[in-house]
């Protein structure tokens, strides 16, 4: 017997990825804002798109210029301003990549590049001048990648990244994950993925399905940055995915103008927790160009996250860390 969903996927949430906002007048025109300098705007597109899900769009507050889910997304000039402290790759994933599309960086850890897509373009990441062409796990680098893990005992986490995995469809998403299962001395899995914060329709009973078939436990680290983004029907879609074979996370990025405030980062950890998630990094912003304007000195990290320990109990309190380049982990700030 087949269940409906393996004739007939659910492709939803396909239809609204391709539905996505990537024009900014398009977007500016659901919010209701007007500004004037449009194209400065834009000319900050030409190497970082634009896009948004309408179900993200749908929760920045209509004619709000600085609504702090728009802040993420909204192309600036100032991401056109270089400076010698940023760079294209600031984490050094260049040099800790071992095979296209293969990063091994930290012991016993591997993460794929699965794809360059995402569902959503945030103007901060330090992906986004991340050299995709010659550097994710296509089908031909792929099977590469898999002899390469399993010719690799040492390696005994895979983690999916991206892009985001979850972009991928369901069938092929399914064939990846189950390829990497078969290697007998991967004990867990591990996804870094946006899309149930930013497309909680992709969270599929077909992918349920994939993921708790899976002989391994599966870790799925989400990323949200602010309370706004945890709607209740993302909050529906997370609680979808708590299963015993599945560990939910969630890392943050530290975002100037966005969630500098104890008290929006003390919400969040709530609302991650009221859908079953657990806050695991707080990470200061990688430096990667076009991203200044986000950036916080390091001082006033650490004022904030002292107040977010003295408010949450410690498991709702995430690790406040940095990427740095050619380190044996990442490194936890706390002076
Ligand atoms: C962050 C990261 C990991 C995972 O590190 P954890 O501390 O285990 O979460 C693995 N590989 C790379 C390249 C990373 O950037
Ligand atoms: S990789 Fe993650 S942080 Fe970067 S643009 Fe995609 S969803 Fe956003």
């Amino acid at each position: 017997m087949y269940s409906v969903e393996e004739i007939c996927p659910d492709l939803s949430w396909q239809q609204e990825l391709s539905d996505a906002f990537t024009r900014l007048d398009d977007l500016l025109d659901f919010l209701s804002i007007d500004i004037k300098n449009l194209t400065e705007h834009e000319r900050a597109c030409k190497s970082f798109p634009l896009l948004v899900t309408r179900s993200y769009a749908e929760r920045i507050k209509k004619g709000d210029i600085s609504d702090p889910l728009l802040r993420q997304v909204l192309p600036l000039p100032a991401e056109l301003q270089q400076h010698s402290n940023f760079s294209n790759d600031p984490v050094g994933d260049s040099t800790a990549t071992v095979l296209p599309g293969l990063i091994h960086k930290y012991h016993g850890r591997a993460l794929i590049v699965t794809t360059p897509a995402c569902a959503i373009h945030c103007r901060y990441c330090f992906r986004r001048t991340f050299p995709y062409a010659d550097n994710s796990a296509h089908r031909s680098h792929f099977e590469h990648i898999l002899s390469h893990l399993k010719s690799n005992p040492d390696i005994e986490e895979v983690i999916l990244s991206g892009g985001d995995p979850l972009t991928l469809s369901d069938q092929r998403f399914k064939e990846v994950i189950t390829k990497i299962s078969a290697i007998k001395h991967i004990r867990r899995i591990r996804l870094h993925t946006r899309l149930p914060i930013v497309l909680p329709s992709r969270v599929t009973d077909f992918l349920l399905d994939t993921l708790v078939k899976i002989s391994q436990p599966i870790i799925i680290v989400i990323h949200a940055n602010h309370p706004n983004e945890i709607t209740s029907e993302v909050t529906q879609a997370l609680i979808k995915l708590k299963h015993p074979q599945i560990t939910l996370l969630n890392q943050s990025v530290l975002l100037k103008g966005i969630n500098d405030q104890a008290d929006i980062l003390v919400k969040l950890s709530h609302r991650l927790f009221d859908a079953q998630v657990l806050p695991y990094y707080l990470h200061l912003l990688d430096r990667v160009n076009g991203s200044m304007h986000f950036d916080l000195p390091q001082h006033e990290a650490l004022t904030i996250y002292q107040h977010i320990q003295q408010k949450l109990p410690g498991y709702l309190v995430p690790r406040l860390a940095r990427e740095e380049e050619a380190m044996p982990n990442k490194t936890l700030i706390n002076q």
